[in-house]
């Protein structure tokens, strides 16, 4: 097995550093980083474009969610999500998508829409994937599965500062509230629920650097390799 074709997968909760982590461990290992969150964000701000009520996502069809024009293209780095061909920016942070998103994510029919999509991507080129089923749903198969966690107060200030938001203990308080909100959403729901794959490798971040925790990945990976531990075909 060679790096280069390594699928690794990182799982965990809101604001545990997945996205940000994914990203580096691909860069230092010349992989490409899927962010699956984006997919997911990128079709709950369709569906506010399109004024769907929420009360009508669950209810949601097949057809009227293929209907909804949404692609991986293949970008230094990684994959942007497009919308109507279009790159999407900035808006797929925002409040309202950030407060919608899990409710949609649970829904049976969007996760059907996302799944081609995401393994598709994985089929000519090595990926880090990070989300909340990748190692459990998405790539069962993977070489390496790391299950990222943090304390919540460290997740919300982490996420504060991200955002460039006032981490002071108020800000904290309410960062608090609506992470956990969401993470029980995302480990509440019946289809691929926020777990811990179990043979995944499980890091807190804690009181770990952003370069420790990226090492420790990346370390694992070149280990996996150099024992010749990992499977040949993993996409599926
Ligand atoms: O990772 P991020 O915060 O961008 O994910 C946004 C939301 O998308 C999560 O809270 C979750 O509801 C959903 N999601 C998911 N499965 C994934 C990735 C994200 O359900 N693989």
């Amino acid at each position: 097995m060679n790096v280069s074709r390594l699928l690794i997968t990182i799982d965990g909760p809101a604001g545990s550093g997945k996205s940000t982590t994914a990203r580096e461990v691909a860069r230092v290992l010349g992989l490409a980083h899927l962010d699956s969150g984006a997919l997911y964000r990128a079709l709950t701000l369709a569906l506010l474009r399109t004024g769907t009520p929420e009360e009508e996502w669950e209810g949601l069809e097949a057809g009227t969610l293929e209907d909804l024009d949404i692609a991986l293209e293949p970008r230094e780095g990684g994959f942007e999500v497009l919308l109507e061909g279009e790159s999407v920016g900035p808006e797929l942070r925002s409040f309202e998508v950030t407060r919608g998103v899990s409710r949609l994510a649970g829904v049976a029919a969007v996760r059907r829409r996302l799944i081609d999509l995401q393994r598709s991507v994985a089929e000519e080129v090595g990926i880090v994937a990070d989300g909340r089923d990748m190692g459990t749903v998405i790539f069962p198969h993977a070489h390496l599965k790391v299950f990222l966690t943090a304390s919540l107060a460290e997740r919300a200030r982490r996420r504060l500062l991200q955002e460039a938001r006032p981490a002071d203990p108020a800000g904290v308080r309410e960062e608090i509230e609506r992470i956990r909100q969401r993470d029980e959403a995302d480990a509440g729901r019946e289809i691929a629920p926020l777990r811990r794959p179990p043979d995944a490798i499980e890091i807190d971040t804690t009181s770990l650097t952003f370069e420790e925790q990226v090492g420790r990945i990346v370390l694992e990976a070149r280990r996996r390799v150099a024992e010749g531990l990992t499977g040949e075909d993993c996409a599926g």
